[in-house]
């Protein structure tokens, strides 16, 4: 339940994914504020409480963020030396806490490139052929669950989710060795299944779970 203030701050995060604004890095909130996102992100809406009356409203939104590995940035940098001690370091990534951070389905590393690298022209797919792909799979999940894999609860996970022997396998030994939660685990199958969906498979394979444990491992293991 959140009061009008925190609920503000929402929208204004919520403000900042929708337009582009790199200027603001989610380590640069405050972390209380970065907390009340913890709700939406889970349940789609906000509950907002004044006085004696409560109100809920939907909030389902995509979150996108960005941070620096540290506060000036070159941690890990191939040509610029880090400044920061690993106390500021720890400190600046421990603004984004355990609970948030297991509400995002994907943590991207992304390394500096050299500058000759950027100007290289990208032999990357179209995007007009990327876009077919993902049309094709939000398709494939209407027709198998009348749903998009984000908005499958528990029981339908376990019922639509569900990898091949290899693939649970590899979850479990994920699970275990990282120390993740039970909502950890439904979200890395919801990833494995939209990777399948991607490629058009229908059964979530190995290399779809092991492609969605990945995505879930850049923050935990600097
Ligand atoms: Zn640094």
């Amino acid at each position: 339940m959140l009061d009008l203030g925190a609920t503000t701050l929402i929208l204004k995060l919520v403000d900042v994914t929708q337009t582009d604004n790199c200027g603001n890095l989610i380590p640069e909130f405050h972390r209380s504020v970065l907390e009340v996102l913890r709700e939406p992100l889970e349940s789609g809406q906000i509950t907002i409480s004044r006085a004696a009356r409560q109100a809920d409203y939907p909030a389902r939104f995509q979150l996108i963020a960005a941070m620096n590995p540290c506060p000036c940035g070159y941690l890990g940098h191939p040509a610029n030396k880090c400044r920061c001690t690993p106390d500021q370091v720890a400190r600046y990534q421990g603004r984004i806490s355990g609970p948030l951070l297991d509400r995002i389905d994907m943590q991207i590393q992304v390394g500096a490139l050299p500058h000759d690298e950027l100007m290289k022209e990208s032999d990357g797919e179209p995007s007009a052929t990327i876009a077919q792909r993902v049309e094709n799979a939000a398709t494939m999940q209407i027709q198998r669950q009348g749903k998009l894999n984000h908005l499958l609860g528990s029981s339908e996970i376990d019922r639509y989710c569900q990898p091949d022997e290899e693939g649970e396998q590899l979850l479990r030994q994920a699970m275990v060795r990282l120390h993740w939660s039970a909502r950890a685990y439904h979200r890395v199958l919801k990833v494995a299944r939209t990777i399948a969906d991607l490629a058009g498979e229908p059964r979530v394979r190995r290399n779809d779970v092991a492609e969605a444990i990945q995505y879930r491992r850049a923050m935990r293991e600097q």
